[in-house]
C-alpha cells in the first residue's frame, strides 16, 4: 500500500519571509497510536495507507511524503498581554496543504516534530500528555459543532522528552483551515513590513473570506467569527486558557489546545491554566480578551487601511466595537437553546443570567444543570427549591413562545451536551497512557464523539468528579 498525499501547497508561496523551509527530525521508533479515518476520508486521504509503515513513518516525520513542502511559519504574539515579536512554530511543521472533499484547503501540520528556526531554547518535541489531550479535546469540540482544529494522527515517537521528569515522547497530526493567526500579522507590523502585511491579507482573504473586501472588511468577518466562537465556548464551559494572540486564528477556529478545560462547577472565574496567576484568561473574561485580541489585529492592519493613521483608527475602532453586540446576540442565541426558548424577548438575557447566578452560588455542574433541566426539569427544580421563583418565569417563557414541548425538548437536547471532556477522565487517559493503556483514550474519544446522546452504560463519562478526582490545575502543551 502506498501513501499518496494530494499535496495542493499555497503558503510556500508567499515570500521567504513568511517561513523557514525545515525538514521533521526522525525519532527512534514510531508508532501509531490513533488514527482518525472519519477524518482522513474527509480529507481524501487512505486510512490504510496512513495506517501502513510508509504512513506512519510520514505521520512521525521519518519520512517526507511526496509533494509535502516542510516549513515552520513565523508569527509574534501577545503571551498573557507581553509584547514577544518573534515566536513561530517551534515544535510544528507544515507538512503542505489538501483540499478536502468539501473543497476547502486544508493544513496538515506536525506537532511535536523536532526544533525549528524558532525553537528558541525548546527541544520541538511534545509529550504524550499534551498531544492525547489535544487530539480528545479538538475532536470533542468538533462533535459539539465548535470550530475547531482536528486531529488526524498520533504517534509515539519511542523517544524519551524531559519535561519535570522523562516522559514519552508523540507527535500530533493537526489539521487546520490555515495556521494563520493575529500574531502572523503582528510579526510584520513590527517591522512595519507593509507589503507583507497586504499579501498575508491577500492571502487570507482568497482562502478563508473569498468575496470580502479589503482590510475592514476582513478585521469584520474576524470580528463576527470570534464572537460566534467565544459564545460557543461558554455555552458549553469551555475555558481557552492561553488566549494569546499567537493561538487568535484568523478564521475563528479555536486553536492551540493546552492549559484547556471544561469546567465541571460553574463560576465565571474558574481558570485551570497554573501559569495564568492572575486570572486573565478566566471563563467571564473571554470575551473582553477576544476584543482585545482583535484590537492588536486591527492595530497591524492600520498601515493597510488608511495613509492617515487617526483615520484608520476611527475605521478600525468602529469595526472592533461591533464585537459586544455581536457578541451579545451570539450569547444570547447560545443560551436561549440551552433553555429552549425559540422567540425572543427582552427579559431572555436577565432569565439566564440569573440562573448562572445561582448556579455559581450553588457551585453547580454547568453542563449536568443544563442537561437535568432538558431531562428532568421537574427533578432538578424540586433538589433547588430555590429556583422555584425563576422556574416559575422559565415556564411562563416556554409557553409564550408557543412550540410544543417536544420542540422544546429537542431544542434544548441539541444545546446540551450530556458528555464533555471532563478533566478528571482527561487526565486519567493520559495517566494510563503513559503506562502504555490506552484503552481510555479510546474510550473517552468514542464518548465524545455523541457529545449529545449519552449511552447509559456510558454514564459515568457525564459525572462530575469527586472531591479527590477533580483537576485544579492544567499545564501548558509543551
Ligand atoms: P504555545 O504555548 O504552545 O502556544 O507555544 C508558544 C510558543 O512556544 C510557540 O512558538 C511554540 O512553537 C513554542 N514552543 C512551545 N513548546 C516548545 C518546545 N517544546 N520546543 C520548541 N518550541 C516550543
Ligand atoms: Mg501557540
Amino acid at each position: 500500500m502506498t501513501l499518496h498525499v494530494p499535496f495542493d501547497n499555497s503558503y510556500g508561496k508567499l515570500p521567504d519571509r513568511f517561513f523557514t523551509r525545515v525538514a521533521p527530525t526522525p525519532v527512534a521508533e514510531p508508532s501509531l497510536i490513533a488514527l482518525n479515518a472519519a477524518l482522513a476520508k474527509e480529507l481524501g486521504l487512505d486510512a490504510e495507507a496512513l495506517r501502513s509503515n510508509e504512513g506512519v513513518a510520514a505521520l512521525a516525520g521519518n519520512a517526507v511524503p511526496d509533494g509535502a513542502d516542510p516549513l515552520a511559519q513565523v508569527y509574534a504574539g501577545h503571551q498573557f498581554g507581553g509584547w514577544n515579536p518573534q515566536l513561530g512554530d517551534g515544535r510544528a511543521i507544515l507538512l503542505g496543504e489538501v483540499i478536502d472533499s468539501k473543497g476547502v484547503r486544508r493544513d496538515l501540520q506536525l506537532k511535536g516534530s523536532g526544533p525549528t528556526p524558532y525553537s528558541r531554547r525548546g527541544d520541538g518535541r511534545a509529550w504524550l500528555g499534551p498531544v492525547l489531550r489535544e487530539y480528545v479535546v479538538s475532536e470533542a469540540m468538533h462533535a459539539l459543532g465548535i470550530p475547531t482544529t482536528r486531529a488526524l494522527a498520533a504517534v509515539a515517537t519511542g523517544e524519551p522528552v524531559i519535561r519535570e521528569r522523562q516522559l514519552p515522547g508523540a507527535v500530533l497530526t493537526r489539521v487546520a483551515s490555515s495556521h494563520i493567526r493575529v500574531g502572523t500579522f503582528q510579526y510584520f507590523a513590527a517591522r512595519n513590513d507593509i507589503d507583507a502585511i497586504r499579501k498575508l491579507m491577500d492571502y487570507v482573504i482568497e482562502r478563508h473570506y473569498p468575496g470580502i473586501d479589503g482590510p475592514l472588511g476582513m478585521l469584520d468577518a474576524l470580528v463576527e467569527r470570534q464572537a460566534h466562537l467565544v459564545a460557543q465556548w461558554m455555552g458549553v464551559g469551555f475555558i481557552h486558557g492561553v488566549m494569546n494572540t499567537d493561538n487568535t486564528h484568523v478564521a475563528g477556529e479555536t486553536i492551540d489546545y493546552g492549559p484547556c478545560a471544561f469546567m465541571d462547577a460553574y463560576h465565571p472565574g474558574k481558570v485551570f491554566s497554573s501559569i495564568d496567576h492572575m486570572g486573565r484568561y478566566a471563563y467571564g473574561r473571554q470575551p473582553e480578551i477576544a476584543i482585545w485580541n482583535l484590537a492588536q489585529l486591527a492595530t497591524a492592519l492600520l498601515p493597510v487601511i488608511d495613509e492617515d493613521t487617526n483615520i484608520a483608527v476611527d475605521k478600525a475602532t468602529e469595526v472592533v466595537n461591533r464585537f459586544p453586540d455581536l457578541y451579545a446576540a451570539a450569547w444570547l442565541r447560545v443560551f436561549r437553546g440551552k433553555l429552549g426558548l425559540s422567540g425572543e424577548e427582552e427579559a431572555d438575557a436577565n432569565l439566564i443570567a440569573r440562573l448562572l447566578t445561582h448556579m455559581a452560588e450553588a457551585g453547580m455542574d454547568f453542563t449536568n444543570s443544563f442537561r437535568a433541566l432538558t431531562d428532568d426539569a421537574d427533578g432538578f427544580l424540586s433538589t433547588n427549591p430555590v429556583l422555584a421563583e425563576w422556574a416559575a418565569e422559565w415556564s411562563a417563557r416556554l409557553d409564550r413562545d408557543g412550540a410544543d414541548p417536544a420542540t422544546q425538548k429537542a431544542l434544548m437536547r441539541r444545546a446540551n451536551p450530556a458528555v464533555i471532556p471532563r478533566n478528571h477522565r482527561v487526565e486519567e487517559m493520559i495517566s494510563a497512557a503513559v503506562e502504555g493503556n490506552y484503552a481510555p483514550f479510546f474510550k473517552l474519544n468514542d464518548v465524545l464523539y455523541r457529545p449529545f446522546d449519552l449511552a447509559p452504560d456510558n454514564s459515568d463519562f457525564a459525572a462530575p468528579p469527586r472531591p479527590e478526582q477533580e483537576v485544579r490545575r492544567t499545564f501548558c502543551g509543551t
